[in-house]
């Protein structure tokens, strides 16, 4: 990587970058988990800030992908089931993934996507509320959550009828409001825990208390959360929650979700996708279906056990390393990158979307801009990884296993050059792509 020519620069910038040179050299030598980045296979020269979109490679989990694609299914074949315990992996990677979210280790399991495993919580915290209170039909969310996560309640409420399921989708400065003025209405609150665009970061327990003082179930998505910020479900009383593994997780494309359900609900679950797999005995193959025992009776069908597998690898890299940290050291790196923005485009076009205040901001920073699409291309094009966010958001992630503060500095002198040159002007930079 080169730096951009000084003699280009005006005096108080050479000066803002002598100065964030020695603030990012001080901060990476006290960084305890610089090592971690020996764990992962990352192009050379990238500068990857997209890890909350697509984890990348952790060398683990592509020894995995060899040993469990060759070894176990090409020479063990079906036995492999029993002999390298595939059958158990849902609730190995599931424990893995406890610590993370600082719960009950045996109150998660790993399977299908977020968007099922919504589908799952939301019925059973539905059916939960029928039983006792059938008066209560709305779910309550917020109108900017994950499309996904409001397109699985429009689709229940179009199964279930309005008298059921009815969507209620708010502002965020309206949520404590809502459950003050519906709470007797409201039988779930579906919020997600980190804004997918914003990064802004919600009080989970002071929004799921509040919402239990007024008898309504809590559902937490995790995804922009899980391996990136500190959480202590378990302390919060969350009720459920899923979260996904290949962003912050780098569990690889399309690995599966996850489901966390508090131990004291276990007893009153239903979720209507009663596949074998969530059977008490799936390999009894008996007519009724009969409910496995606690979080067995999320599982629906066969898992997929590559994908599976990788991820039982790529979560050793979290091994003994408590969320606390991983929060610290991804709160460094952004309020770096924030800074050394702000200090390097002081007149910048950009509007920063997310919070100033580090304590309610995960770990990205969204800027806005009318150009953003091509700004985006233009700096993947010199090799620092970001993303786009419909309509005008660039978005950076600052996953806390593989970024130094160096990186960063080198990241936003390649923005500066960029805005300074307006290179993203050019068309091969304009022109849109299926995936964003
Ligand atoms: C990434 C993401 C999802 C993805 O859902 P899938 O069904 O696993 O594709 C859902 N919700 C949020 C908030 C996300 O950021």
């Amino acid at each position: 990587m080169t730096l951009p020519n000084r003699q280009s620069l005006a005096p108080n910038a050479e000066n803002a970058i002598t100065i964030l040179t020695e603030r990012a050299k001080e901060c990476d030598a006290q960084d305890s988990l610089a090592s971690l980045i020996s764990e992962f296979s990352l192009p050379k020269d990238c500068i990857y800030l997209d890890g909350n979109s697509l984890g990348p490679l952790p060398i683990r989990a592509k020894q995995r992908a060899k040993e469990v694609v060759e070894q176990q299914w090409g020479e063990d074949l079906i036995t492999s089931w029993n002999k390298h315990k595939w059958i158990d992996l849902p609730y190995k990677v599931g424990s893995k993934i406890a610590p993370l979210l600082r719960c009950e280790s045996s109150q998660v399991i790993a399977c299908d996507s977020i968007s099922v495993n919504l589908t799952k919580v939301l019925c059973a915290a539905l059916s939960m509320q029928q039983r006792t209170s059938p008066q209560r039909n709305l779910v309550i969310s917020q109108r900017d959550n994950f499309p996904t996560d409001l397109y699985m309640v429009q689709g229940l409420g179009e199964l279930l009828g309005a008298a059921r399921c009815e969507l209620l989708s708010v502002e965020q400065d309206a949520i404590y409001e809502v459950i003050e003025t519906h709470g007797q209405q409201t039988a779930v609150l579906m919020l997600t825990h980190v804004n997918f665009r914003s990064g802004l970061v919600h009080d989970m327990r002071a929004i799921t208390k509040a919402a239990h003082s007024k008898g309504i179930l809590v559902v937490w998505d995790l995804a922009h959360s899980a391996g990136t910020l500190e959480l202590a479900l378990d302390e919060c009383e969350v009720d459920f929650a899923v979260g996904c593994t290949y962003k912050y997780l780098n569990g690889g494309p399309g690995a599966p979700a996850f489901v966390y359900a508090a131990k004291r609900h276990w007893p009153h679950i239903q979720q209507p996708l009663s596949g074998w797999m969530g059977h008490k005995r799936p390999f009894d193959f008996c007519h009724d279906y009969q409910a496995g025992e606690g979080m067995a009776s999320f599982l629906v069908g066969t898992p997929p056990v590559v994908s599976m597998s990788v991820l039982d690898a790529a979560l050793d890299v979290f091994d003994g390393i408590s969320s606390a940290k991983l929060r610290a050291k991804a709160q460094s790196l952004t309020q770096f990158f924030y800074e050394a923005f702000c200090a390097l485009m002081p007149n910048t076009e950009f509007l920063m979307v997310s919070p100033q205040d580090a304590s309610i901001r995960g770990s990205q920073l969204a800027l806005a801009h009318p150009e953003a699409y091509a700004i985006c291309q233009a700096l993947i094009a010199n090799n620092v990884i970001a993303d786009f966010r419909a309509p005008n958001i660039l978005r950076l992630g600052f996953s806390p296993l593989f970024l130094s503060h160096q990186d960063l500095l080198h990241a936003a002198l390649r923005l500066k050059e960029i805005m300074d040159k307006k290179s993203y002007m050019d068309k091969v930079f304009q022109t849109k792509q299926a995936v964003t």
